[in-house]
């Protein structure tokens, strides 16, 4: 049996992940049955409506026919215990996809395989409905389970396909991991004591294979939160060794206990593909876009920086806005620097019809300026005859058609940036997970760290 869980937190306590963790500590120590490890699934970033970082989580039991309903009862008990109840936005939600359905799709079931594998892309990448949820859980006859208006039920059923799909495909989807620290309850809403040099000298013993453990740039740590939720800290990477042994080096406050999670995290999932991008780019979509920059960046109030792009490939031409907001740090000094021409790709959330800049490819600089010529017998610069007439020596009366084209030097390279680690979402893939692919592909990646 599969069991996904969604929306246990609010802003002030509580972490769904943290529900997880005790779940599966307590259903292993009751020698249920044999317990997976469990997933993080992070959906839709742009959601107006999500708490936090809209992570949503799943695992799966092995256990007889006959226990399971004393399982559901547990999970439904400690949903109902633990869940932040009185905060307005909590709406809890848990889905069960039993044997039954899982071994129809492990048989070859296709119809349930492709319905589950939709609605967990949908998560992650467009706006669900309840009723979407509702809809699936009807037709496959699954068990659910959800307080006040249940809302997490989205999630839930969306963090328990990613689990079914990882199962019957293991290629299908990129994932990495994550182990979370949990603290000591007496410990909760207290300032967390880590010992920051041990974070530092952890992340220069395991980077690349962990990675948004720090930020150099900023210097910052930004593996552990400053809410009052009960997570100590979590080590994000591509490898369990790699995790584990970053753990090991980091000194902090004793912890209440520790799980590590198979997930979507750094794997850019929420983006829509250029190609498959519809005619209409909607808000709350993030996309990848290619294009042409069309107007030279410009700083405007509160530090943010903004340009337009002219996209290609559409029927007619459209452009669209594109921002990089202050928290972005010093990836606005690499978009400051775009110019009018510059071939580009853009990667980001549309909000209020304004792209967000997770990533950019400075795939073609324009390196061409158009300057005034100069006349040959003395030097100085032409000047225009007048619209359409070209370019004229005031003093010896030297003729030319066209202006000079000369190359400049631009200070940037091309090739991909991103925003650094302190600005950096959950889902979104940081560039040096991808040194292996984009060296084969000839592009230059520029990671932020
Ligand atoms: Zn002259």
């Amino acid at each position: 049996m599969i069991i996904g869980i969604d929306d246990t937190d609010s802003r002030k306590g509580m972490c769904t992940t943290y529900l997880c963790a005790v779940l599966v500590d307590e259903l292993k120590k009751q020698r249920y049955g044999e317990v997976s490890t469990p997933r993080l699934v992070r959906l839709n970033p742009c959601i107006p409506f999500k708490t936090r970082g809209n992570g949503a989580v799943s695992f799966e039991i092995r256990l007889n026919k006959e226990k399971e309903e004393e399982v559901k009862e547990v999970v439904k008990a400690r949903v109902s215990g633990l869940s932040e109840l009185s905060e307005e936005g909590t709406n809890p939600g848990v889905v069960f996809i039993d044997d039954t359905v899982l071994n129809a799709i492990g048989g070859g079931e296709k119809d349930s395989e492709s319905v589950l594998k939709n609605f967990y892309e949908n998560a992650v990448r467009e706006v669900l409905t309840l009723e979407d949820a509702y809809e699936i859980i009807s037709n496959l006859h699954l068990d659910y389970f959800g307080l006040k208006n249940k809302r997490g039920i989205i999630g839930a059923l969306a963090a328990a396909s990613f689990l079914v799909l990882q199962k019957t495909k293991p290629d299908c989807y990129d994932f990495t991991y994550e182990l979370v620290a949990y603290r000591r309850k007496e410990r909760w809403g207290t300032s967390r004591f880590i010992e920051e040099a041990s974070v530092w000298k952890s992340d220069a013993a395991t980077y690349p294979l962990t990675w948004d453990t720090v930020d150099v740039a900023n210097r910052k740590t930004v593996f552990a939160p400053h809410s009052p939720c009960p997570v100590l800290f979590g080590i994000r990477g591509d490898s369990v060794d790699a995790i584990y042994k970053a753990y090991e080096l980091i000194r902090a406050e004793p912890e209440e206990r520790k799980m590590p999670f198979v997930t979507n995290q750094g794997t850019d999932f929420h983006l829509i593909m250029c190609e498959d991008a519809k005619e209409k780019l909607e808000d709350y979509h993030s996309y990848v876009l290619d294009g042409v920059v069309g107007s030279n960046p410009r700083t405007v109030e509160g530090g943010h920086v903004v340009f337009s792009t002219l996209l290609s490939g559409k029927s007619e031409e459209r452009s669209i806005e594109c921002i990089a907001y202050e928290p972005t740090k010093g990836f606005r000094d690499v978009i400051r620097k775009l110019r009018v021409g510059d071939e580009i790709t853009v990667f980001g959330s549309l909000k209020k019809k304004t792209l967000n800049l997770e990533k950019i490819e400075l795939r073609k600089l324009n390196l061409v300026e158009e300057r005034n010529p100069k006349c040959d017998k003395c030097g100085r610069t032409m000047e225009s005859a007048g619209r359409l007439q070209g370019y004229r020596c005031k003093r010896c009366g030297t003729y030319r058609a066209d202006k000079d084209r000369v190359s400049i030097d631009r200070g940037i390279e091309e090739g991909l940036y991103e925003v650094p680690p302190v600005a950096r979402r959950h889902i979104s893939k940081p560039l040096v997970r991808m040194r292996m692919e984009m060296e084969g592909a000839n592009r230059k990646i520029h990671p932020s760290r």
